[in-house]
This record gives structure tokens, C-alpha cells and sequence, in this order.
């Protein structure tokens, strides 16, 4: 007879973590079921392929909009607290600077409405200003110009790979157990009530059965066979490339006084756009330091449309050479001493949803199955509350937030607009939002 649990959380990712946490807090029995992080990339499995196998991710209270601005400052307020609890640090405190175009100041002004009203301290500055204060820092020549949002408290960047441990250390120190294992399928055993989950890992293949299921996979959601009964979400997967310059060691000591920095450009110009984000000096597990870049969703950010093109596309680590030229033309307008020593690429992936929020809820009218996915490539920051709401959904629990509960449904894969002539539907297209 296989054990029972109260909550199979599947995917032991940024989101999966976080709701292991919170749920297993509320005296849930958790069990945590998720690959750990693939030594060899080139031979790994799609199942253990993830967003949060890095070192940095940018981290702030301000929000592109209510409902971002609400999970991220929430979470973010929590983040000092996880690290004292867990022991384990995570949150680099090297503040946050968002370049917004001024031909979108209303929008700009909303931003700091909101901001005002949740009490984030955050200083409007002029580029001027901005160059005066951060000398290596270029000027970006988008049109009207542009203008900063800087917090200097409370944002920076965030290590994936050590919170997502030090939540799972929580989880586990409140009862969780944690398996080491790939869902390969998941369905109702009707006459029962009950889940049964099939988690192939190194010691064979193990039944599961749960009397809740909290699927938390990443992109992969829509290939990888945890969704049951053939549901398949409104989900797309693209490509996220990025650079990695290694920073001198002369050049060290003024770089690293750079906030993260994240630029918003309206103009539907293609991949003449301007958006994308820059991480200050990090210092990687080989050693060294690296300033990392990545693009807004200009064309060259391309669809991934099947798990093989997914699969090729982490286990190859390479990114194509327009990608490679807008970002290397972008970091020499942004940093344009940089000088670096080498330059390395990465490739990952991240998921879109029409709605632009995560989906935290039930697929469908079966409440002991939720999902929370959907990070939009900037759901690192807002995990620990997607987590929390998703485990408030688990459990049944009343809904806790002040941003409307319908605004998270999950959207089954008919509500994906699809454009006839190849074209990008609106939710993909300039302004990107913040990463
Ligand atoms: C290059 C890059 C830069 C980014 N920058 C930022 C940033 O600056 N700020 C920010 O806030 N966010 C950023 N993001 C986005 C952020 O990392 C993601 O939104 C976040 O990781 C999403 O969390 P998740 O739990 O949904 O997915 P993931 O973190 O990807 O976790 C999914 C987990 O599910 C597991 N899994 C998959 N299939 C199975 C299965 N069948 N059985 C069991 N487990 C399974 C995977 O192994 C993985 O561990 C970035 C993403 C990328 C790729």
C-alpha cells in the first residue's frame, strides 16, 4: 500500500519551494517532489530543467503594476527574515534602478503613486543625475530620453539557488519531506478521492498518493506530463538569452558600486527596442566575476513551440548570433568600460500568459488540484508570495490579498490568442513590462 500524503507539491522550483513553506507552516503534510539541479546539462532530463539554476535575479518593491507590485513587495519584505530563519543568505541589498523612457512619464507617475501609497522609498532622478552618481553607466539614446527609479534599500538581486534552499530547509524544519524525483504522470483515482503521482528518480520508479496536488513545473508545465486528464494551460515558452561579460579585476571595485538596472522602452522599434535588464558584478561558482545582460521580448527573444526545441535549447547553451549582437551592442551603451576579460552565453527559459500575471488556482472545478505557474521571467522575485497564495489555495483557505482572486485563474490553452499572419499578440509586445 503506498503512503498517503495531504499535499504532493510537484516541482521543487521558486514557486514550489515557497508554497512548501507556507503550506507545511499551516501544519500540512508536505511532500516536496522535484528534480534536484542537473550536474551535466547536456544529458539531463526536461524534467529538471528550471528557472532558478543561477546566481542572481533582480529583486525590488516596485512594481510595473499593482498586482506585480503587490507579490513582489510582499515577498520582499519577507526576504531577511527567510535568511535569518533558514541560516542560509540569499538577498544582495546593492539596490535597483529602473530606466523608464520619458515618453511614458503617466506611466512612470503611476508607478510612484503606487509606490508612495506602500510606503517603498524610491528617488526619481534625472539621466544627468543618474550619470553623475553611477560615472560608469552609459545613456541609452531612447527617443524623448530618460529617466530613473531608484531604491536604493530593500532591492538588488536575489540567488535562485540558495533562496530556493533555504525554503526548502524551512519547509523541511516545519515537516516537509522532499523527494528527489521527476513526476512523470498524475491522475484521480476517482473512486478513492485521491491523486496518484508516478515520480521516476534514481532508485526506480515510486507511487505517490495525495490527497491534494500543487503543480509548480516552470515552463515545461504543458510537456511534461504532470498536468492531468490532457489539460494544457495558456503557456508560452521563449528563449531567454544572455550574456555574461567577466569583469576585470581593475574594474571591479567601480562596477560593483552599479545598482541592478532595468530599462523600459515603449517604442514598438523591434529588435531596435531597448528594453532589457544588467546585473552588476556577481561572483560565479567558477570563481570569477560576471555582469550579466538579458533582452526585453524583442523579436530576436524567440518562441520555443515544442519540448524538443525546449530540451535542445538548455542542453546546447547557445544562444544564435542576432541575440548575441543585440546584447552586445546594448551592454557597450549601457557600460561602455566594461572591458571585458571574456564573454560567455547562457540560455534559459522563460513562460508568458495572456493575462501577464501567474496563474495561482484550480484548472478546473476540481479544488484539490492548484497550480501556481507563470512567472512571466520576473517571477523570482514575487515567489515567496505566488507560494503563499498558492498554498492559501491548497488548502481551501479564504482569500488574502488585495489583488482580486480572478485575476490569477488559470487559463486553459483555447484562451491563447494566436495571430494568423505570425505577428505578436499585444501582451508580447513593447512596453515589456519590468524583468
Ligand atoms: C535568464 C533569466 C533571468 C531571469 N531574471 C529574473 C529577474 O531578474 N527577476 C525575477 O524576479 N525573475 C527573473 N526570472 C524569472 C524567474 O527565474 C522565474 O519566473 C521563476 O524561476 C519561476 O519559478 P517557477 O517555480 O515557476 O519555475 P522554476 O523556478 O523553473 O521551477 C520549476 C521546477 O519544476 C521542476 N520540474 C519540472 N518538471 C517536473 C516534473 N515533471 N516533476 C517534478 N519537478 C519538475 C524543475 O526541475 C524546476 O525545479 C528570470 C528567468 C530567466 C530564465
Amino acid at each position: 500500500m503506498s503512503e498517503i500524503v495531504e499535499v504532493a507539491v510537484v516541482g521543487a522550483g521558486m514557486f514550489g519551494s515557497a508554497a512548501a513553506r507556507h503550506l507545511s507552516r499551516s501544519g500540512a503534510r508536505v511532500l516536496v517532489i522535484g528534480p534536484a539541479e542537473p550536474e551535466d546539462g547536456a544529458s539531463a532530463s526536461r524534467h529538471a530543467f528550471g528557472a532558478h539554476f543561477d546566481e542572481a535575479r533582480i529583486t525590488r518593491r516596485l512594481g510595473w503594476d499593482e498586482v506585480w507590485g503587490t507579490l513582489d513587495s510582499r515577498s520582499q519584505e519577507r526576504f531577511r527574515e527567510i535568511e535569518t530563519e533558514s541560516g542560509v543568505d540569499f538577498f544582495h541589498e546593492c539596490g535597483s534602478l529602473v530606466l523608464m523612457a520619458r515618453s511614458i512619464g503617466h506611466r512612470t507617475d503611476g508607478i510612484l503613486r503606487q509606490c508612495a501609497a506602500e510606503g517603498i522609498a524610491v528617488e526619481r532622478r534625472t539621466e544627468d543625475e543618474l550619470c553623475a552618481e553611477f560615472p560608469d553607466l552609459g545613456r541609452l539614446p531612447m527617443v524623448g530620453g530618460v529617466e530613473g527609479l531608484l531604491e536604493r534599500e530593500q532591492a538588488g538581486y536575489l540567488n535562485p539557488r540558495r533562496l530556493v534552499s533555504a525554503q526548502l530547509e524551512l519547509a523541511r524544519r516545519s515537516g516537509a519531506g522532499l523527494l528527489r524525483a521527476a513526476v512523470t504522470s498524475i491522475r484521480k483515482d476517482a473512486a478513492a478521492g485521491l491523486w496518484r503521482l508516478r515520480a521516476e528518480g534514481d532508485d526506480g520508479t515510486r507511487e505517490i498518493v495525495a490527497e491534494r496536488v500543487l503543480i509548480a513545473t516552470g515552463a515545461f508545465s504543458n510537456h511534461n506530463g504532470v498536468l492531468p486528464g490532457g489539460t494544457q494551460l495558456a503557456l508560452r515558452a521563449f528563449t531567454e538569452p544572455n550574456l555574461l561579460f567577466e569583469v576585470a579585476p581593475d574594474r571591479l571595485d567601480s562596477l560593483r558600486r552599479l545598482p541592478t538596472v532595468v530599462t523600459v522602452d515603449p517604442e514598438d522599434t523591434g529588435d531596435d527596442n531597448m528594453s532589457l535588464y544588467l546585473l552588476p558584478p556577481i561572483r560565479y561558482p567558477d570563481g570569477r566575476w560576471y555582469m550579466r545582460i538579458g533582452p526585453g521580448m524583442q523579436p530576436i527573444v524567440q518562441e520555443l513551440c515544442s519540448v524538443d526545441a525546449m530540451v535542445a535549447w538548455y542542453r546546447d547553451q547557445q544562444i544564435t548570433p542576432a541575440q548575441e549582437a543585440f546584447l552586445t551592442t546594448m551592454a557597450d551603451l549601457l557600460v561602455p568600460g566594461l572591458k571585458a576579460e571574456s564573454v560567455r552565453s547562457a540560455a534559459c527559459i522563460i513562460e508568458k500568459t495572456p493575462s501577464k500575471y501567474p496563474y495561482i488556482g484550480h484548472p478546473d472545478e476540481d479544488e484539490t488540484l492548484t497550480v501556481a505557474i507563470g512567472g512571466n521571467g520576473h517571477g523570482a522575485r514575487g515567489s515567496d508570495e505566488i507560494g503563499r497564495l498558492a498554498a492559501g489555495e491548497v488548502l481551501g483557505l479564504p482569500w488574502d490579498c488585495p489583488v482580486p482572486r480572478d485575476v490569477f485563474t488559470p487559463l486553459a490553452a483555447s484562451h491563447h490568442p494566436q495571430e494568423a499572419d505570425g505577428s505578436r499578440p499585444d501582451f508580447l509586445k513593447p512596453p515589456f513590462g519590468l524583468c
